[in-house]
């Protein structure tokens, strides 16, 4: 990109990254599981208030963990929204799993919480919400209907990292959930991930998958004398350079979030009378739900408004950029029978939305450029 573009885009620097990273090297650990990976996973219990968290590569490979913890096998149903990342399925996929797709609600784009009883078949072994830029789910009504169908509801908080719902934060609310640290999310290590398990029936076997199948982790407890193949597995650690970098952020994660939540509520004010002209919907906060700050973002009038905001701004030296294509209309979610008209919702706002650049360390200059680059646009 040119110099002078504003990006969508950057990843979090607090600084402290590189001397985590050296003392990695210093300490002669830079596998998984060493000093920074338990520290980290520490202070994601302590904001989460998840029990037990693993960290992990990627959150899709968190995902995945789930999808051999709860047994998926081929002929099973899991429920999603259509308006997601497409790693929220596949990890059931993988395994043999069919997607369900439901759709989103029109206010805050999250999983219609009113269309999940419907969907729920004998076949259902998990329900997967995502909280859609940090903004929780209807998670009441989610957890009322899987508990009384018996159905698992695993999370995916990808965006939700420091969000919560009626004082509960994100991420403690599913059985499982799940954390992205990719360089796109509030909190980054370039790649990484992280399983929060908040109930304790999966919290010995999650150990065995992460670690190759094994007993390795009760070995270095000194819980026996010999580790060994005992179930399923892979190598879903991070190593412990990448969890350095990951803890050097979690440590400034009160600066990074407030400015984050300064960078959201000034594009919030300052856009309003100029979106209130051309007729833009912002976001909706409902009222019991404390947002995550991971993302600003706007629908435009019509599919001809986003396409010629795109151009405008880029234009005006500013990268913007639109949102998940729904995923029942992609070529596989078609192969599972996906077809149009199916989410409404989800195919109307994927040709719509828009989101402006919201990174840590935009300046107060490149954000005031960008506003003034989104007023001058008439839809
Ligand atoms: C980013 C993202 C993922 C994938 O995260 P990775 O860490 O890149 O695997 C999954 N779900 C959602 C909703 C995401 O935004």
């Amino acid at each position: 990109m040119k110099d002078d573009v504003i990006p969508f885009n950057r990843p979090p620097l607090v600084g402290t990254e590189l001397q985590n990273i050296k003392a990695c090297f210093d300490n002669w650990h830079t596998s998984g599981d060493g000093a920074f990976t338990k520290r980290a996973a520490a202070i994601l219990k302590q904001i989460t208030g998840a029990p037990e968290v693993l960290l992990t590569t990627s959150c899709t490979d968190a995902l995945e963990m789930t999808s051999i913890l709860l047994d998926i096998e081929p002929g099973d149903e899991v429920i999603v929204p259509s308006f997601t990342f497409v790693s929220t399925i596949n990890a059931y996929v993988l395994r043999g799993a069919k997607p369900v797709f439901i759709d989103v609600r029109p206010d805050t784009l999250n999983f219609d919480e009113a269309q999940l009883e419907a969907t729920i078949t004998e076949k259902t072994k998990a329900i997967v919400p995502v909280h859609y830029a940090g903004v929780a789910c209807e998670m009441d009504t989610i957890l009322d209907v899987a508990q009384r169908h018996d159905v698992p509801v695993i999370e995916d908080n990808a965006h939700g990292l420091f969000g919560s719902y009626k004082g509960r934060p994100l991420g403690s609310l599913g059985v499982m959930a799940t954390q992205s640290f990719h360089e796109t999310k509030n909190i980054s290590c370039g790649e990484g991930g992280a399983l929060l398990i908040n109930d304790s029936r999966y919290k010995q076997r999650a150990e065995i998958i992460r670690e190759k199948g094994t007993n390795r982790s009760r070995f270095f407890r000194g819980e026996v004398d010999k580790y060994t193949w005992v179930d399923v597995g892979s190598s879903f650690l991070i190593s412990d350079i990448l969890a350095a970098a990951l803890t050097a952020q979690l440590e400034a994660a009160d600066a990074i979030q407030a400015k984050r939540k300064a960078v959201w509520h000034r594009y919030r004010d300052e856009l309003n009378d100029w979106g209130d002209s051309v007729g833009v919907q912002f976001p909706t906060i409902p009222d019991e739900c404390e947002q995550a700050y991971h993302m600003f973002y706007m629908l435009l009038p019509s599919a001809e408004a986003q396409d010629g905001f795109i151009k405008h701004m880029r234009a005006n030296g500013v990268q913007t950029v639109f949102h998940y294509l729904p995923l029942h209309l992609s070529d596989m979610g078609r192969q599972f029978g996906g077809s149009e008209g199916d989410c409404p919702v989800t195919e109307d706002v994927t040709q719509r939305l828009v989101r402006l650049p919201f990174y840590f360390d935009l300046s107060d200059d490149a954000q005031t450029k960008v506003i003034a680059a989104s007023q001058k646009f008439e839809a």
